[in-house]
């Protein structure tokens, strides 16, 4: 290890003030990059280049936040006054009660923390490195310092880096200087004392690059780097509670407040009654604990964390918990086309000419455009590995497939300046040299650059219309222009939309158009009527031709004619109300900007719609963090993904349709543990109240009361979160539910919490008075009320649906739950030692046949209630 520490002091000089040349000689390496057996020496010295969380802290964490609440804390000091008074028995079921309630609790909660971590581990960042004077993609994790790497517009920083070369980059590093604005980077270095946000010749790791690119040589990773040394500072933060969950939280506690009102008036009168002091304070808060639905946040963090999981399982990533659970209300999806609706696996099919240009010339011409590399050139062209944008890979083979090869076209013309494809532009531009020549290249979207070029109004109009035709056929279209400079061009000037385009933009010649076709997703278009049945609308937003965009569109069904498309050229110029009037009918917006797309997510959105919205661009960003759910291509930026709510790490609209499903399924399982935990709460107050304001004897004691709620009762809760959902999606078209506490969630809450009390104790009432063994009695209101909720957790799998029409077995997790509750039951009922402890006695096997008819009961009574909802009698 003492190579560490020399290392260490290499690593930590002023490398912004450095030559560019020094800092290359001081990190021991060159502009060819690091050998590869040296890379492997470093990463043994340096470990990995990521910054580990630590771990054990918050599970301690997690165990204590349990105790935070006042409800257990009550609970505990309820059981030291039991010992005071060696009243064993009492305490020790109390001190039962509190461990099973802390440990299920630290369970759910670790379990959700578990699966947060593991989802962070899946969106891997890449990083473009070269190593033995190669550029290949690797893992970010694997960097070192001194590795050379190319970063990006859109990338996140993987690590501290010396630039090297720079065209036009700009880095958001707010995440280190809490400078909101992108600032300038190159390579000239700056004064060694200069501060964190003037070291303007380096980027640094986990800030975003917002423009150009630029080749870095790393300095620091992992935690030696500037962000590495914060984050250590910080420690690991844990997630934010969510809306909804917060939401639940206030909810609770205003429920628990008016619960713990009622117990107190409830302690009151019970005194007014001559109970004795002791008897109805242990009582109180036993009521008060299990009335009061603190279970009820932590059992939907398990929810989501599980549907989480499962959705993580079919490659789609939740970065954020919130995000479960507005899937599931989400009702139009904004799509992108070309990946997630296509496979993005374009092919060169066709190149059309215009003028005397040969198609090689053109080829040759357009490959100096693109910003791709092979990993392995020296292989065969059909085993060549090559990384970029999907389209400029399809030009890099099919010009390759042509005998045009992307290395040899870069060796016969040098790069002056060059201006990388961006949607907002629909085109790139460089300057090329070419011997004494030197010549601007503009490749696009074709009637774009069509724009730039010097053509008679005949000859234009016939390029149009042989876009239009091209378009049509379903082809995705790259116009390729060009015009030779005089001297003293070597800066690419950007045309600004609103004025004249600069002289190297006119006047250029329209040589040709390149034809992609790029083969649709083959699951595609059943997830598109799978989804549109259960509510939810699919529009295509893209940046292609509004032909090739309405090719796609008829074939996938979601639109027909022409009437239901729109340019964006029109979306521009007709006023707003009008195209806010066009919502309705359009499916299809083609060639539009990513600014054009921020709009349209705000039109659906005023609109009350909660809109999905897809993207891979870093000008996607605005629209998706404007989403109510932003989702990112897995293969799309990391400045993308960060913005993001879900990532599709195979970039699929199935995908996105599986998670919208899945965070139904969530929807649905809270809504069910809502009803679960909520009407039994209700039942013990209104039995308990009821009794003492009747002048009866109480049906339940302290402890019989902590044993349903904390022994057979939670444990149905939990299975909950398993429930894969009997409301099958395509089957039952609904509205999504946006407010969980609908009217039938309320009903079915007091519903069933007064009429299953109301009903229990007129029970209770007339045995007495039928003069039977009060003991027996007792008995089995105890052993009732302990089961009949199980028995309703199978009444409520669905909501919607009756029970005759699903396999009540079909949840495992809910019938171990259920039969281990019944089994507790039983046990409190006939085992000796339990009768003991609970003050319970032997039942005649008939009064057993009572126990399951009134779980039945309750069953019908779920089931008619159902009934009278899917009637639309309620
Ligand atoms: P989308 O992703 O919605 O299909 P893009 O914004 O990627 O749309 O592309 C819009 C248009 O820009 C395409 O129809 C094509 O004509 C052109 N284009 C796309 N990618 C490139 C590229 N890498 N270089 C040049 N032109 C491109
Ligand atoms: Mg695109």
């Amino acid at each position: 290890m003492e190579h560490l520490k020399e290392w260490k002091e290499k690593i930590s000089q002023p490398f912004w003030g450095l030559s560019e040349e020094d800092a290359l000689k001081a990190l021991v390496s060159s502009r060819d990059g690091l050998i590869e057996e040296e890379a492997t020496k470093r990463a043994q010295i340096f470990g990995r280049n990521e910054i580990s969380e630590r771990m054990r802290f918050t599970k301690i964490k997690i165990l204590l936040s349990q105790f935070e609440s006042p409800l257990i804390l009550i609970l505990l000091i309820a059981a030291f006054i039991s010992a005071y008074l060696q009243d064993w028995i009492d305490m020790f079921v109390i001190f039962a009660a509190v461990t099973i309630n802390t440990g299920l609790g630290f369970y759910q909660e670790n379990k959700a923390e578990e699966v947060l971590r593991i989802l962070k581990s899946y969106v891997r960042v890449r990083a473009r490195v070269r190593r033995n004077g190669r550029e290949r993609e690797i893992d970010a994790t694997e960097l070192v310092p001194g590795d050379i790497i190319r970063v990006s517009q859109g990338d996140r920083v993987p690590a501290d880096g010396r630039i090297i070369l720079s065209n036009n980059l700009m880095a958001d590093e707010a995440i280190l200087t809490g400078e909101a604005l992108p600032v300038h980077k190159s390579a000239p270095s700056v004064a060694e004392n200069s501060l964190l946000g003037d070291r303007s010749s380096m980027v640094f790791g986990g800030t975003l690059i917002v423009d150009g690119f630029a080749d870095i040589a790393i300095t620091a990773i992992g935690e030696f780097t500037e962000f590495g040394k914060i984050a250590a500072l910080i420690g690991s933060k844990r997630e934010g509670r969510t809306p909804l969950q917060r939401a639940l939280s206030r909810f609770a506690f205003r429920v628990g407040a008016l619960l713990v009102a009622l117990v107190i008036i409830m302690f009151w009168f019970g005194l007014q009654t001559g109970y004795n002091l002791l008897e109805m304070f242990l009582i109180s808060v036993a009521v008060a604990v299990s009335a009061v639905p603190e279970g009820l946040p932590i059992a939907l963090t398990v929810i989501l964390a599980v549907g989480v999981e499962r959705l993580g399982k079919k490659r789609g990533i939740v970065r954020k918990l919130l995000a479960a659970e507005t899937l599931g209300s989400t009702d139009v999806i904004l799509t992108d086309k070309t990946g997630t609706l296509t496979q993005a696996k374009m092919e060169l099919a066709d190149v059309v000419l215009f003028n005397k240009e040969s198609k090689e010339n053109l080829l040759r011409d357009a490959l100096m455009n693109t910003d791709v590399f092979i990993e392995n050139p020296d292989d065969s062209v059909p085993s060549w590995k090559v990384r970029g944008k999907p389209l400029e890979v399809a030009l890099v083979q099919g010009a390759a497939a042509q005998g045009v090869l992307l290395n040899d076209a870069k060796q016969r013309a040098a790069i002056v300046d060059f201006l990388p494809f961006n949607s907002a532009r629909k085109f790139s531009a460089s300057i090329l040299k070419q011997g004494a020549h030197k010549k601007i290249l503009i490749l696009g979207a074709p009637e774009i650059v069509v724009q730039f070029c010097d053509v008679e109004q005949k000859e234009r109009e016939h390029i149009l219309k042989e876009i239009s035709r091209l378009a049509f056929g379903g082809g995705r279209l790259v116009g390729i222009a060009s015009r030779f400079l005089q001297d003293g061009h070597d800066k690419i000037i950007v045309p600004d939309s609103a004025k004249q385009p600069p002289a190297q933009f006119s006047g250029n010649s329209f040589h040709g158009i390149f034809v992609f076709r790029d083969p649709l997703r083959s699951g595609v278009k059943d997830a598109i009527a799978r989804i549109g049945n259960a509510g939810v609308r699919t529009i295509m937003v893209t940046g292609d031709h509004v032909g090739t965009a309405l090719s796609v569109a008829r074939e996938l069904n979601i639109a027909q004619s022409e009437n239901e498309v729109m340019n964006g050229e029109e979306m521009s110029r007709i006023p707003l109300v009008q195209l806010k009037g066009a919502l309705e009918r359009v499916k299809v917006f083609a060639r539009v900007t990513p600014e054009q797309k921020l709009l349209l997510t705000n039109l659906y959105r005023e609109r009350g719609a909660i809109v999905a919205v897809t993207g891979d661009g870093i000008n996607d960003a605005p629209a998706l963090s404007r989403a109510d759910i932003g989702v990112a291509l897995g293969s799309g930026t990391d400045v993308t993904k960060n913005q993001a709510d879900l990532v599709l790490l195979d970039d699929n609209f199935e995908t996105l349709v599986s998670a919208i499903e899945e965070g139904r399924t969530i929807l649905d399982n809270i809504r069910k543990v809502i009803v679960y935990l909520l009407s039994d709460s209700l039942d013990e107050l209104l039995l308990i109240g009821g009794s003492l304001i009747a002048g009866l004897a109480l049906p339940l004691n302290a402890i019989q009361i902590l044993f349903v709620n904390f022994f057979s009762d939670s444990f149905p809760a939990l299975a909950f979160a398993f429930e894969r959902g009997v409301d099958g999606f395509s089957d039952a078209p609904r509205k999504p539910d946006k407010n969980l506490f609908d009217k039938k969630v309320r009903f079915l809450i007091l519903g069933i919490g007064v009429f299953t009390s109301s009903f229990l104790f007129a029970l209770y009432y007339a045995l007495l008075q039928l003069n039977y063994d009060s003991l027996i009695v007792r008995t089995f209101i105890f052993a009732s009320f302990s089961s009949y909720t199980l028995f309703l957790a199978l009444s409520l799998r669905s909501l919607e649906k009756s029970i005759f029409s699903y396999n009540i077995f079909e949840n495992r997790y809910l019938i171990y739950g259920i039969g281990f509750g019944l089994l507790l039951t039983l046990a409190a009922v006939y085992a000796p030692w339990l009768q003991n402890i609970l003050g319970t006695v032997s039942l005649p096997p008939f009064w057993l046949l009572g126990v399951l008819l009134i779980g039945i009961f309750n069953i019908a009574l779920v089931e008619f209630s159902k009934w009278l909802f899917r009637k639309n009698i309620l």
